[in-house]
C-alpha cells in the first residue's frame, strides 16, 4: 500500500512547475512519515527543473528545504515519533559504509548520495521526489530536529541555504575577527552573512545591485562593496581571509581573487561549470591563494547548526508564497529579486 501524495512538478526542462500526483512508498521499517508544513525555495531547484546541469530526470518535483511534522515512523525508528517538528534537506541516503560517511560527511559520500529529488532511491530504484509535496517519507538518518522555538517557516532554508553556508565557515575556521566576504546576497549569501557574523567575523558583502547596501547590513555585513566599481574593488585589495562565493553562474573569479590576503581561500558553493574566464594563475601563486569548493554539509554537522540556530534565534528572511505562485517566483529568483528566500506554505497545496 503506498500513500497517495500530491504535489507541484516539472514534467520538462521547459514547462512550468504544475499539479502532478504520485505515490510515496509505504513507510520501511526505518523511514519516518512527514507532513510537509514548508518548504524553501533554493535556485537549485531552478537549475533542475531547467536541467541546467544536465541529467534531469522528469517528472521533477524539487524542494530539499522541508520541514514538517511526523505523522508516521517505522517500527525501527527510536529517534522520532509521531508529532515531532523535524525536517530534511538535500540528502535522504548514503552508502554509510564509505570513509566520508564515515566521517559523517554523507554529501561526500564515495558512491554518491542520494539526494531528495531528481535521483534514485539506492533500495528500491524508484525516482526520488522533493518537498514541493505533502508528505515525504525519508531513512531516520537523514531526518533532522527542529527546535518549536523557531518560526518553522523561517527555519525551512537553513536546510540548504543554511548548512551549505555554515558547514564551509566552520571548516575553514571563520571566528572572532576573522576577515570573510560573502559574494552574493541571495538565499545562501544572506545567510551566510548571518553565520559570519554570529562566529564573531569582521564581514564584507560583495553585490553587483546597489539597492541592498541597506539590507546588507541589517542581515550582518559590517561592509559593502560594489563588485561592479572597479574602485571599490581596489580598496579591498588583499583583505580577506576567506570569500564565500555564492554567485549561481560562471563568473569572472580573477577580481575576487584579488581581493584575498596571503593565504586566503575563495570557496565557491554556487558555481559548478568550468571556471570562465581562465583564472590568472600568477594571483593565485604569487599570493599563495587557494580556490576551494564545498558543498552542503553532513547530517550531524546539520544537526549542529540547525541546535546554534535555536540557540542564537536566527532563521532566514523570507517571502511566504502559495505553492500556486512557484513559476512567478522562479523568475524572481532568477532576476535577483528575492529578500532573501522564497518558502512555500504547504497548506495552499
Ligand atoms: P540566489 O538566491 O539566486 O542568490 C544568488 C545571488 O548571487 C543573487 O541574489 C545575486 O546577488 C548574485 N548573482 C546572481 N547572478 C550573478 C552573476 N551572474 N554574477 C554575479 N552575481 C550574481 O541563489 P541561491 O539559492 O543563494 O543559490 C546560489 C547558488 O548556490 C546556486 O547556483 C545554487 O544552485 C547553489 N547551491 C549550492 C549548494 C552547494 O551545496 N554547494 C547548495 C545550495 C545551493 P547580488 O544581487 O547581491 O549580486
Ligand atoms: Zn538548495
Amino acid at each position: 500500500m503506498t500513500l497517495p501524495t500530491r504535489s507541484y512538478a516539472a514534467q520538462s526542462a521547459t514547462t512550468p512547475l504544475a499539479p502532478f500526483q504520485f505515490e510515496r512508498r509505504d513507510p520501511r521499517s526505518d523511514d519516518v512519515v512527514i507532513d510537509i508544513l514548508y518548504c524553501g525555495v533554493c535556485h537549485s531547484d531552478i537549475h533542475q527543473a531547467r536541467n541546467e546541469w544536465g541529467g534531469s530526470v522528469f517528472p521533477m518535483v524539487p524542494g530539499h528545504e522541508i520541514v514538517g511534522r511526523v505523522s508516521a515512523v517505522g517500527k525501527d525508528v527510536t529517534q522520532f515519533k509521531v508529532g515531532d517538528t523535524v525536517g530534511v534537506g538535500c540528502l535522504v541516503d548514503s552508502c554509510q559504509h564509505c570513509a566520508s560517511c564515515n566521517a559523517g560527511l554523507e554529501q561526500y559520500c564515495e558512491e554518491g548520495g542520494t539526494w531528495t529529488y531528481n535521483a534514485k532511491d539506492r533500495r528500491d530504484g524508484t525516482a526520488t521526489q522533493g518537498g514541493y509535496s505533502e508528505r515525504i517519507v525519508v531513512s531516520d538518518k537523514f531526518v533532522v530536529s527542529i527546535s518549536e522555538k523557531l518560526d518553522l517557516k523561517a527555519a525551512a532554508p537553513l536546510l540548504c541555504a543554511g548548512i551549505t553556508t555554515w558547514s564551509p565557515l566552520r571548516h575553514w575556521n571563520v571566528g572572532k575577527g576573522s576577515k570573510v566576504a560573502v559574494i552574493g546576497l541571495g538565499g545562501l549569501g544572506h545567510m551566510g552573512l548571518k553565520f559570519a557574523k554570529a562566529m564573531g567575523a569582521d564581514v564584507t558583502l560583495f553585490t553587483r545591485s546597489p539597492g541592498k547596501e541597506e539590507e546588507a547590513r541589517r542581515l550582518g555585513a559590517d561592509h559593502v562593496v560594489l563588485s561592479t566599481d572597479e574602485k571599490q574593488m581596489a580598496a579591498v585589495a588583499r583583505q580577506f581571509e576567506f570569500i564565500l562565493d555564492t554567485v549561481p553562474n560562471p563568473h569572472d573569479l580573477n577580481p575576487y581573487l584579488n581581493t584575498l590576503a596571503l593565504n586566503g581561500t575563495l570557496c565557491l558553493v554556487g558555481q559548478l561549470q568550468p571556471l570562465d574566464p581562465p583564472v590568472q594563475a600568477a594571483s593565485v601563486v604569487l599570493g599563495r591563494r587557494s580556490i576551494a569548493g564545498s558543498a552542503i554539509g553532513g547530517i550531524a554537522e546539520t544537526q549542529e547548526m540547525l541546535d546554534f540556530c535555536a540557540e542564537h534565534n536566527i532563521v532566514s528572511d523570507i517571502e511566504v508564497i502559495n505553492m500556486q505562485d512557484i513559476n512567478a517566483a522562479y523568475e524572481r529568483v532568477v532576476k535577483s529579486d528575492v529578500r532573501y528566500r522564497f518558502v512555500i506554505d504547504m497548506a495552499s497545496l
